[in-house]
């Protein structure tokens, strides 16, 4: 039979449909990779936004009446936040939350003998730990995922992770190695870390981040590793002197900020203030050269005053982020901050985004600036389109190379690149011979 997989959200679930996809495969299932040639449809969820929720039930709704004979399992933070809602969604056959999804291919052939509406999330408890997971990377990829870490167990008042995704947890060190060696034997050159929040990696077992990534670093055949989105708490001096130590490490840090203001992160419960935060970033850039210093922030939290909004403008601007991703606060059914008195009004989100937006961008165009007539080693990634090549440096600047007389692909280089000029959001370089 055939399976079409729908996944929605983060790189964590991602890394989760790849693994679930070679599960089926090792099931005997083949992987369809067009739609219309479906039995069978997957959504890996997410539930980070009431928005995305809306999408899940619409796509669900656009498959039941386009292919009514296929079988649909719904999977993912959805319905582990959310199970009896979930578990009422007309059209879908087989519910899974975050946990059990290795035996989807069992429940599959469950369903298709008994054709009975299958429900089978169970809820996460105190001790849980690692569901063994692991990939051998996406095809047509240069760069693979690897979740080290699951859960959150800080409670930011307007998340609803810790309610889908469960306590804090890691995978062993030799589980990581045993994984990144066997990329690095598929012709891997670059490892990205991720997790739900990988600064806690290893809290469960007296561990920490750096000790993963050390460990990483030390596989023969990987020559870059990166860190996913990491939280402020949790970096000390120790493990960023530990880090910069490490030559494949790439000098590129998501650092989750959400706002610039201490009143409105206290409200969010971030367990760090700004200062803390500068800190971090101080030492990253004081030991890691030319590195890029990139996050999220939100704007329009319940209780903003156009003062915390300007005060929150005025750190990110301080900061000066090489890449922001801003996203105006929407209230998450499930979540203390849904019913804070204060919500602030669409129409002034959508204005403090606005303004979030052009400080955040004129910050990265100076960013790219900064990096022109340097010099570096260039990974590429996706064939040429267009006549031009693709590829990242160290600090993840995207690096587009217009060759005129070659069509040999590069695809999984690595070759030295000098900067010449700035692109849309990327730079311009030339090959060094
Ligand atoms: S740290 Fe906060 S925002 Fe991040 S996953 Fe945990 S609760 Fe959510």
């Amino acid at each position: 039979m055939n399976i079409y997989f729908i996944t929605f959200g983060c790189k964590v679930n991602l890394y989760e449909s790849e693994n679930m996809k070679q599960n089926f495969v090792n099931h005997g299932y083949t992987l369809s990779k067009v739609e219309n040639e479906a039995d069978i449809f997957v959504i890996n969820s997410c539930t980070v936004t009431g928005t995305g929720d809306k999408k899940l039930k619409k796509e669900i709704r656009r498959l039941k009446r386009i292919y009514p004979d296929s079988l649909i399992v719904l999977t993912g933070c959805f319905p582990q936040a959310f199970s009896a809602e979930a578990e009422q969604i007309d059209g879908v056959d087989i519910v899974t939350g975050t946990k059990n999804r290795n035996i989807l291919p069992e429940l599959v052939s469950e369903y298709i003998t008994k054709r009975d509406k299958i429900c089978c999330v169970s809820k996460y408890t105190r001790n849980e730990t690692f569901e063994f997971m692991s990939n051998l990377g996406y095809e047509n990829n240069t760069r693979a995922f690897v979740k080290i870490q699951d859960g959150c167990n800080m409670f930011c008042t307007y998340c609803i992770i810790p309610y889908s995704r469960g306590n804090f947890r890691s995978k062993p060190i030799e589980d990581i190695i045993s994984e990144v060696d066997q990329l690095a034997k598929s012709g891997y050159k670059e490892v990205v870390l991720v997790g739900i929040n990988l600064s806690f990696y290893g809290i469960d077992f007296g561990k920490r981040l750096v000790d993963a990534v050390e460990a990483v670093c030390g596989v023969n055949g990987i020559e870059r590793v990166r860190l996913g989105s990491i939280e402020p708490e949790m970096i000390t001096e120790q493990d960023v002197l530990r880090l910069a130590g490490l030559k494949k490490l790439c000098p590129q840090f998501h650092l989750s900020l959400q706002s610039g203001c201490d009143k409105t992160l206290k409200a969010m419960n971030r367990r760090y203030l700004t200062a803390d935060y500068e800190k971090i970033v101080d030492l990253l850039r004081k030991n890691f050269d030319n590195c890029s210093i990139t996050t999220d922030i939100m704007v329009g939290f319940p209780g903003e005053t156009d003062g915390d909004f300007e005060e929150s403008l005025k750190f990110v601007e301080k900061i000066g982020f090489a890449k922001s991703h801003i996203f105006p606060y929407s209230p998450r059914k499930g979540t203390p901050a849904a019913n804070f008195d204060s919500q602030v009004p669409e129409n002034v989100k959508n204005q403090r985004s606005t303004r979030m937006i052009e400080l955040t961008d004129k910050s990265t165009h100076k960013f790219l600036e900064s990096q022109l007539g340097k010099e570096f080693p260039v990974l590429f990634e996706r064939e040429k389109s267009d006549g031009i090549h693709h590829g990242f440096t160290p600090n993840y600047t995207h690096i587009k190379i217009l060759t005129k007389n070659s069509d040999k692909s590069l695809r999984n280089l690595l070759f030295y690149v000098k900067i010449l000029e700035l692109g849309k959001d990327c730079c311009i370089g030339e090959i060094l011979s």
